[in-house]
């Protein structure tokens, strides 16, 4: 994306010589694709392509085990209908630079597959995230816990770790709580030995270097945390102990356990000086409820822990004026346009240039990749639609003599690199 701007490529120039913190990352080893379509329909570019299509299609056409030949009109018909959506774009732009074309025909398919590059080779996996100037990278990955507590997982280059919370709190049976009592070597008894083995993993997670808490439980529950009275959750957890053939119902408003544990996470993230990232607003996959993920759900958890450092993901798509008046309206919160920029990447020129006009520049943080370990080309074509998006928006700013371009570089330089340098401390110098 570019703009009509006469400052614009001075502001592009400067952008594309920033180093960047990538707040959202998913890649927990390199890994390599193999099958030509597969390699397409990468990531949350199939959510675009199973909506085009079906269920049934989108499992069709990645079934590496049929020949391509068969498998290609099902592909075909759905990847001409989402070419133009900001998961295609970071699809086509990915594809150009490591095929040098954007454009895909039965004839062509099969020498690509054989050019599809093994990204499970760091020599070829890293040069992307350098090429993109990611210097750190804020990692929500999935290890065994017992690979954090004696410090034996390894992490990419420039990777911190995040401590992922949902399984923490949104469980309804005692196997679900049985990977944690395994990884400590300790059975859990009651709700307050369940409270200190968390807090022990997480003072562990510490240790190892984790710069925040993360929680994307929106895929399964409503935002909107109530504050329930320790005894009904109290109540919950006791008959899960009790009976391992119990399970608690599963209630998208929430339960009072999740709620109640949500609160307490929230108190050890404020005692332990870290900040917590929720997911907001759209999710992959297809056939979820947006309703539920409206960051404005989460009004009276940011309201209760005042002392929490709150990074409010996604933009929040398509919500993008509630998560304006949330970012405004509390000192603690911050809005984080990862994901975001190839969700919707008009959205997101848009809603930047209307964030600095209406929310103080210093709480956004501008990027970040949210991809798996296959698709080192993706994260690098993100980053590309990012910066275009951030330059597009500041130069329309200039443009219209809202700021100077003094001020848009400075803005650019607070988004990419200064704002999450500051906010998760991860002390990188400048
Ligand atoms: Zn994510």
């Amino acid at each position: 994306m570019l703009s009509r701007a006469a400052c614009f490529p001075e502001i592009k120039s400067h952008v594309d010589s920033l180093p960047v913190v990538d707040c959202h990352d998913h890649a927990a080893e390199r890994s390599r694709v193999t099958d030509i379509i597969a390699y397409v329909v990468r990531g949350y570019f199939s959510s675009d392509i199973c909506a085009a299509s079906s269920d049934a299609d989108a499992r069709f056409m990645t079934d590496a085990s049929l020949p391509l030949e068969k498998r290609w009109p099902v592909f075909e018909k759905a990847w001409t209908r989402t070419l133009y959506t900001g998961y295609g774009l970071a699809a086509r732009r990915a594809m150009q630079k490591v095929l040098g074309v954007s454009e895909l025909t039965l004839d062509t398919a099969s020498a690509l597959q054989e050019k599809l590059p093994d990204f499970s080779d760091p020599a070829v996996y890293d040069p992307f995230y350098e090429e993109a100037r990611i210097v750190a990278r804020i990692a929500n990955l999935w290890p065994a816990h017992k690979k954090i507590l004696d410090g034996s997982w390894q992490l990419l280059p420039g990777q911190r770790i995040v401590i992922g919370l949902p399984a923490f709190h949104n469980f309804r049976n005692r196997a679900d709580i049985q990977g944690f009592e395994e990884s400590m070597d300790r059975t859990v008894t009651s709700l307050d030995d369940f409270l200190r083995l968390c807090r022990d993993i997480f003072s562990a997670y510490k240790a190892y270097g984790a710069v925040a808490f993360k929680d994307q439980s929106a895929y399964q529950r409503t935002l909107a945390y109530r504050n329930p009275p320790r005894s009904d959750a109290e109540a919950v957890f006791n008959r899960i102990l009790a009976d391992p053939r119990y399970s608690a119902e599963f209630d998208p408003d929430g339960s009072p356990l999740s709620d109640f544990l949500m609160h307490e996470f929230m108190r050890m993230a404020r005692d332990m000086d870290l900040p917590v990232q929720i997911h907001t607003g759209h999710m992959a996959g297809i056939r979820n409820d947006v309703a539920k993920t409206n960051a404005a759900g989460l009004r009276s958890l940011l309201e209760i822990h005042r002392d929490v450092r709150f990074d409010l993901f996604h933009a929040n798509w398509p919500y993008s004026g509630d998560l304006l008046f949330l970012v405004k309206n509390y000192p603690n919160v911050c809005a984080d346009f990862c994901w975001a920029n190839i969700i919707d990447p008009v959205y997101c020129r848009n809603m930047l240039v209307q964030a600095v006009s209406s929310v103080p520049h210093g709480k956004i943080h501008g990027f970040g990749s949210d991809v798996g370990g296959n698709q080192p080309d993706v994260a690098w074509a993100h980053c590309v639609i990012a910066k275009e998006n951030i330059s597009c928006a500041l130069a329309d700013l200039v443009d219209m003599d809202y700021i100077s371009v003094d001020d848009a570089k400075r803005i650019a330089s607070d988004w990419l690199f200064n704002n999450p340098n500051a906010f998760f401390r991860l002390g990188l110098k400048a």
